[in-house]
């Protein structure tokens, strides 16, 4: 038996802002037969994570290639590979039996065949929805647990910043950040977005970043005190209006800079004396880094949520073809909390 797979492919580098002549639907036959001895699983993809990062692993050329095995180039015409939430249909694999649940590295595609050695697990949904494994419980969520509690160190009552404050890895540092007992400012893009920070998760205040001209003078206003942390999303001239506004033993998490993504000329050029004279310490981070503290994320974020202590911000589009209209929505800020692909149309293969 042979199933048909369309999958994602770029056509060539893109070194700017992408848009969707970019991309293109490839499409595959996949035998269910396997061969004698093989090891491969082939897996029904259910939900695929959609993430600033593969932008810069479609470049001709980025440090994310180099110092990251996750952060590999891809090149042009090849299947992407990409963090999500799949059911084996078939197993070479001693390890996965049909209809097992399993997270890891999958393909933006309908169908994908894992090799021997490639990043897979069997996934428990812990009777959560099995989108939250994308997001909140996922790469996602421990990038803003690591980055919040291992690089930014926070005591109680300090006071916190996150840029891109209603992404994916925002929104979830802001809660985390809340029910620790700091003071916690967001920035978005959004007068919605904005509602949302303040009304629905609970940060003590928001504002809109594309309606303010002097940032410096918007995080003063926010911050008549200082700021203790900065978890920085975006980098450019938001990471220099934060540091000026640090204060003495601040530290910033540098989780991403995605407004310099889309522009290798757009770079943060923070005053060095400020950061000489009130200690300051940047930090860049990679969730990978912080395995060792991935038990404590998911049982502090399992209580969390049972506890009706937090919300799920997801952004579900549906559909292989919304995958690079997905991707590009990113870096316009189309997308309110994570942003998943939902690539599975029976309600049986979805059901936790
Ligand atoms: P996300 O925040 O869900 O989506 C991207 C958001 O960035 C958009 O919704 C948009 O929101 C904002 N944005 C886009 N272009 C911008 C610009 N030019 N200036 C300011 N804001 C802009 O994405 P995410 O997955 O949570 O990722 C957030 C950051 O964390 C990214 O930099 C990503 O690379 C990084 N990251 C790092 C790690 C790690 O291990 N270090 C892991 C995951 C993600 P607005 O409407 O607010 O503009």
């Amino acid at each position: 038996m042979e199933v048909s797979s369309r999958y994602v492919v770029t056509k060539a580098h893109i070194d700017g802002a992408p848009k969707e002549s970019d991309f293109e639907l490839k499409s595959e036959s996949i035998s269910l037969l396997l061969d004698s001895g093989s090891n491969d699983v082939i897996v029904k993809n259910l939900f695929v994570s959609i993430d600033p990062y593969q932008l810069n692993r479609m470049k001709s050329q980025s440090s994310s290639q180099i110092y990251s095995t996750f952060a590999a180039a891809i090149n042009p015409g090849e299947a992407i590979d990409a963090y999500g939430v799949a059911k084996v249909l078939v197993s070479g694999n001693p390890e996965f039996q049909k209809d097992d649940l399993v997270v890891g590295l999958i393909t933006w595609g309908d169908y994908s065949v894992i090799k021997p050695g490639g990043m897979l697990r069997k996934l428990d949904p812990m009777g959560f929805p099995l989108s939250h494994h994308v997001g909140i419980l996922g790469f996602s969520g421990l990038t803003a647990y690591a980055g919040f509690f291992e690089v930014c160190k926070p005591k109680k009552g300090e006071k916190v910043f996150v840029s891109a404050a209603s992404g994916s890895v925002g929104n979830l540092v802001g809660q985390y950040a809340k029910l620790f007992g700091c003071y916690v400012v967001g920035s978005a893009g959004s007068t919605e977005k904005v509602q949302i920070l303040k009304e629905k998760l609970g940060f003590d205040d928001a504002f809109n970043y594309k309606e303010e001209s002097d940032l410096k003078a918007t995080l003063r206003r926010y911050f008549p005190d200082g700021i203790d942390i900065y978890f920085d999303n975006v980098g450019a001239e938001m990471q220099e209006a934060a540091i000026a506004n640090m204060n003495v033993f601040g530290r910033v998490a540098v989780c991403g800079v995605i407004s310099e993504y889309t522009d290798s000329g757009r770079k943060a050029a923070p005053d060095m004396i400020d950061i000489v004279y009130r200690r300051i310490k940047i930090q860049g981070f990679l969730a990978s880094d912080f395995l060792n503290v991935y038990a404590d994320f998911i049982s502090t974020t399992c209580d969390h949520l049972r506890a009706g202590k937090r919300h799920t911000l997801e952004d579900i589009s549906t559909g292989v073809e919304s995958i690079p209209s997905s991707l590009i929505g990113l870096f316009s800020g189309h997308n309110i909390g994570k942003k998943i692909v939902q690539l599975a149309y029976s309600p049986i293969d979805i059901e936790v």
